[in-house]
């Protein structure tokens, strides 16, 4: 099947046949098939030559063939073996292509990293299987992980809690973490129309681009403060109808007492009665620094 386009309806279908696959709703298989939505993607991932892509579940490889013409080389990790064969033929054209078969939350990424990309980190670019999202972007925002930028297809909704600000519904632990570690911003929206088959929601194309080593100080955070203030954090949205204070000395991995944090919350000008969904990302901080120095 060299020299073959995925990107249409046609296309698509005629490998499903081929290879006798149904679109696998457990592992969240919904293929991409418009091929307008596919530059968008490689374009805005402002991945080049001397990039190394990382993509996470190549499918039947629609998106695979694009990106291998706008990157370097493309390293695509897919959990479903069924479609291996089908990718070595739809990839046959594009030998700076590697399909490894595993599920990406237990591959080792800095070892990917060193054997396909000389130590470099990689682009992630991706059509996310939509049942994982949220392990799946915890995982490549992590300190350690080789990603510079992550441009991702996500639901609609996630995509807006990802830019969600303080107070609002949407604001939470994922809001938090991927400002924390990175700048955020839409690319573009996505009508159902563009997969097959159709998936009942909306979605976004997402650009993560990871802040380096550094954030830390932009904070005045150590290690130590950094975890403090993520644990604060899942304390707060864990029990996001509790006030902060409640939420703190209710969580058992926490030593802080009620009184502690409100304390703590009254020396920032804060009530001490404030519930964590109405905390910035600052302020998180400056109260895992307030709370470090009473242990
Ligand atoms: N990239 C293709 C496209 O755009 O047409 C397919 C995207 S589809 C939404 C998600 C893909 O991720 C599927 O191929 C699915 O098998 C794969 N997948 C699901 N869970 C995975 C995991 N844990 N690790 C790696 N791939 C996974």
């Amino acid at each position: 099947m060299g020299g073959y386009r995925l990107s249409s309806p046609g296309a698509t279908l005629a490998v499903m046949e081929k290879y006798n696959l149904t679109a696998r709703k457990r592992y969240g298989q919904n293929f991409l098939i418009d091929a307008n939505i596919l530059r968008k993607i490689a374009e805005g991932s402002g991945a080049g030559k001397e990039d190394t892509i990382l993509e996470i579940g190549p499918g039947i490889g629609t998106l695979t063939q694009v990106l291998a013409e706008t990157a370097g080389s493309v390293v695509a990790v897919e959990i479903d073996r069924d479609l291996i064969p089908v990718l070595e033929d739809t990839l046959s054209d594009h030998p700076n292509v590697t399909v490894i078969n595993e599920d990406i939350l237990k591959a080792d990424l800095s070892e990917l990293s060193v054997r396909y990309a000389g130590g470099r980190p990689f682009r992630v670019v991706a059509n996310l299987p939509y049942y994982i999202t949220t392990p799946i972007i915890m995982e490549l925002l992590r300190k350690e992980a080789p990603v510079s930028s992550i441009t991702v297809m996500i639901q609609k909704e996630v995509a807006e809690r990802m830019q969600a600000q303080p107070g609002t519904k949407d604001y939470g632990a994922l809001s938090l973490a991927v400002q924390y570690y990175s700048e955020a911003r839409i690319l573009t929206e996505v009508s159902k129309e563009c997969f097959l088959p159709r998936p009942k929601v909306d979605s976004s194309v997402i650009r993560l681009d990871r802040y380096g080593a550094l954030r830390r100080e932009d904070f005045s955070l150590t290690e130590d403060t950094e975890n403090l203030m993520f644990g604060l954090i899942r304390a707060a949205f864990n029990q996001r109808r509790k006030t902060l204070a409640n939420a703190v000395s209710n969580d058992a991995s926490l030593p802080f007492s009620r009184e502690e944090t409100g304390e703590a919350l009254t020396g920032m000008g804060l009530s001490e009665m404030i519930r964590g969904e109405k905390l910035s990302l600052a302020e998180f901080a400056a109260l895992a620094i307030v709370l470090s120095k009473k242990r």
